[in-house]
């Protein structure tokens, strides 16, 4: 290895000589690089570090110690060692040439069973802010960085944050700010980090792994954070053969794809029966109790006629041509089936029958051939193994399960299982108007991505769910998500850990990268909101459906009972919200309006004396004030029903309106009433607090991305 330092930061290495230490990393078998290896390539890129001299003797390494200036730090360099400190292979703070013979034999003598290639020489960096800064692959979204102090603060705190490469500036200013230690950095006692070095240097990185797919993992630890500038000081890669790039490209025109699985003009049904119980009555009769817009061909070899529609007893005997086919046959006629929509013309293709790779190798078989069949023809498959979509905009009303009356609404959801799918729409058909549910089943072909971009651009749409086990599209996921959450709310739950999770880990990074923080940080970089249970996300989604965004981060809270007004203030505040201050004018006037023992003007506390009117002026006095961004209102169950009329008379002025019944399960009646007339309402008023303070963070950076 040559010994050229880059200790002044110039580009000495081309990325040809990088690729070269790579290759012969992965010809010898190993799966690192050595430290001096490694920051032979930072240094390239123009990343300061402390060198990657190493010294084949004792007199070298003197020589190398003069000429660099004392103190110096020597590092055992052999293939076999990742760990240097653990059995005495780093030696700091060497103050003269005798401190460094004596190291330089304490070294050798410790590896001596081991393959040594030499002794690293370092310059001892000064100390500063210390720093990890990592890359580890997650087997969805691929390369992940990593940015946290360094110390106890990732040992014991686990203070890190994660972003999905590549990163945007903002990401990387997101990831600095978002670490408990952001202060440390942001400077405190007069000492302050450089923190534009730092943005640079993880945007290096960032464009390191990426320029290098060979490295599957990466530890910068410990970079030093200076005032001026920050140092390198000990760097490790996990390096592989490069993975072949896979396209995660959409395939074609995703959206138009889509928009026929949502609004076909014509849907054939095979399988479709006039004998109850089966999936291919529950189907048809769905298509038809929904009065579908448009034309259905039932296919049944067996049948002149299905429910009282005229049958076929094969797809290409249609005289027409068909935009969607429902395949609802058994998994064993299923290839030949779509075989047949394929030659038909069919656009799209909905499989709903189970058995296959869920099952084993024979519909893991049968699956991969009709992926091959559908890609021949260019024709798109929803499922196998689903319950198809519904769009109660148009009827269409896929489902295994007979679905009752649905209302036309303005949610968009996808879910993996459809047992789930139906659950939430009969559940919460009364309280929640649903636009379009998509279950996706398997995902042979479509995935949550193709839905959600679809989703993005449905005009009946304003606020999109999903319930997603995994995600398939990892990095064209983040890209899809972080447009559409540039037009609309997208809230996921995500549930089930991959068995991913427990894969074996080599770096440091990795051993942090839970499963379920790379979720997080992919959901977070791409604005979608993370909900944290079943209960959250139909609270979210009930009141971004329903309620515009908040004008600002002031609240009026008006309550009939001054602990429920305590509980709001206290969550409103915790989630970075905070009482609205009405202008003097309009609190002389409120004061009017109050019975004389009431003192509290926000929260506006009426004592179980709030009548429907009384609650009618305040709300009106609120929504003036050019401080309340948005209203939560604590109800009396009992009185519920009197106050529903009221609120709906109401001129809200494009500002938000929550409501809490405490124990709503025993006035649920009224509930629905006012859910019907829109206005959201919980149980507590925590979660409504919650929510809002959820609406206002999403409300800002929609505008945050509307100005970049
Ligand atoms: P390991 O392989 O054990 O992680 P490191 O190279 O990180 O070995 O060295 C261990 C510790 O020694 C570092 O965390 C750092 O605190 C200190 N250190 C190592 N090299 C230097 C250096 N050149 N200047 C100052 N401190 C150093
Ligand atoms: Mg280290």
């Amino acid at each position: 290895m040559n010994s050229r330092t880059g200790e002044t930061g110039v580009s000495v290495t081309s990325g040809e000589e990088c690729r070269a230490i790579f290759s012969q990393a992965i010809g010898e078998n190993r799966t690192y690089l050595m430290e001096h290896e490694c920051k032979e390539i930072l240094e390239s890129m123009g990343i300061a570090t402390t060198g990657f001299l190493v010294a084949g003797s004792e007199d070298e390494a003197v020589e190398m110690s003069n000429k660099l200036g004392y103190p110096v730090v020597l590092k055992i360099v052999s293939p076999d060692v990742v760990h240097k400190t653990d059995s005495g292979g780093v030696k700091l703070n060497l103050a003269d040439e005798d401190a460094v013979r004596a190291a330089y034999g304490e070294i050798v003598g410790a590896f001596k069973y081991q393959h040594i290639i030499g002794v690293a020489v370092q310059k001892m960096a000064d100390p500063g802010v210390e720093a990890i800064i990592g890359v580890t692959r997650d087997p969805n979204f691929g390369p992940v960085l990593m940015f946290g102090l360094g110390g106890i603060f990732v040992e014991v705190l686990k203070d890190v944050t994660f972003r999905v490469l590549p990163v945007t500036l903002q990401d990387i200013d997101e990831m600095i700010q978002e670490i408990k230690g952001y202060p440390l950095l942001k400077g405190y006692r007069g000492k302050a980090v450089d923190i534009d070095a730092l943005k640079n240097l993880l945007l290096k990185i960032s464009e390191l792994v990426l320029t290098f797919p060979e490295i599957r993992e990466l530890d910068l630890n410990p970079v030093f954070l200076y005032p001026r500038g920050n140092m390198t000081v000990d760097a490790r890669m996990f390096v592989s053969p490069a993975p072949e790039a896979v396209s995660q490209q959409a395939s074609g025109n995703t959206v138009e794809q889509m928009r026929t699985l949502f609004y076909p003009g014509s849907i054939a049904v095979l399988g479709a029966t006039s004998v109850e119980g089966k999936l291919g009555y529950n189907v048809f009769r769905n298509l038809l109790f929904h009065k579908f817009a448009g034309k259905l061909y039932p296919i049944n070899p067996k049948s002149e006629s299905v429910q009282g529609v005229k049958a076929y007893r094969s797809i290409t005997e249609v005289p027409d041509p068909v935009d969607l086919a429902i395949v609802l046959v058994p998994a064993s006629a299923a290839v030949t089936a779509v075989e047949e929509c394929c030659r038909k013309g069919v656009k799209i293709i909905v499989v709903e029958t189970a058995g296959f790779a869920e099952t084993g190798a024979d519909g893991k078989a049968a699956q991969e051939k009709i992926r091959e069949i559908i890609k021949a023809h260019g024709c798109r498959l929803l499922g196998p193994n689903c319950s198809g979509v519904i769009n109660t905009h148009v009827g269409n009303v896929q489902s295994i399960g007979l679905v009752e009356e649905l209302g036309k609404g303005n949610i968009g959801m996808t879910a993996q299982a459809g047992v789930y799918a139906a659950g939430i729409l009969t559940g919460l058909r009364h309280v929640m108007n649903f636009g379009i549910v998509a279950t996706i089943g398997n995902k042979m072909d479509i995935s949550e991505t193709d839905i959600l971009e679809y989703l993005g651009s449905d005009d009946h749409i304003d606020v999109v769910a999903m319930y997603m086990e995994d995600v398939k599209s990892g990095r064209r996921f983040i890209d899809v998500a972080s447009e559409v959450t540039k037009k609309k709310p997208v809230i996921a739950l995500k549930g089930g850990r991959t068995a991913a999770g427990t894969k074996v880990v080599s770096s440091h990074t990795a051993s942090l990268a839970g499963n379920d923080e790379i979720n997080s940080a992919a959901f977070r970089q791409s604005g979608i909101i993370r909900a944290r249970d079943n209960e959250h996300l139909f609270g979210l989604l009930k009141a971004f459906a329903r309620q515009p965004l908040p004008r600002g981060d002031g609240i009026l809270v008006i309550t009939y009972t001054g602990s429920l007004g305590v509980a709001a203030t206290d969550t409103l505040y915790l989630n970075g919200m905070r009482l609205a201050e009405l202008e003097p004018e309009l609190k002389e006037r409120l004061k009017g309006i109050l019975p004389d023992y009431v003192t509290s003007l926000n929260p506006v506390d009426y004592s179980f004396s709030m009548d429907a009117e009384q609650l009618r002026k305040t709300i009106e006095l609120g929504i003036v004030s050019e401080d309340v961004g948005g209203l939560i209102v604590v109800l009396q169950g009992e009185i519920l029903g009197s106050f529903v009329d009221t609120l709906r008379s109401i001129d809200y002025k494009g500002k938000p309106i929550l409501s809490c019944v405490a124990v709503k399960e025993f006035m649920m009646e009224d509930v629905i009433l006012m859910e019907k007339a829109g206005f959201p309402v919980y149980s507590t008023v925590e979660m409504a607090a919650e929510i809002l303070a959820d609406m206002y963070r999403y409300s800002l950076r929609k505008d945050r991305q509307a100005q970049a």
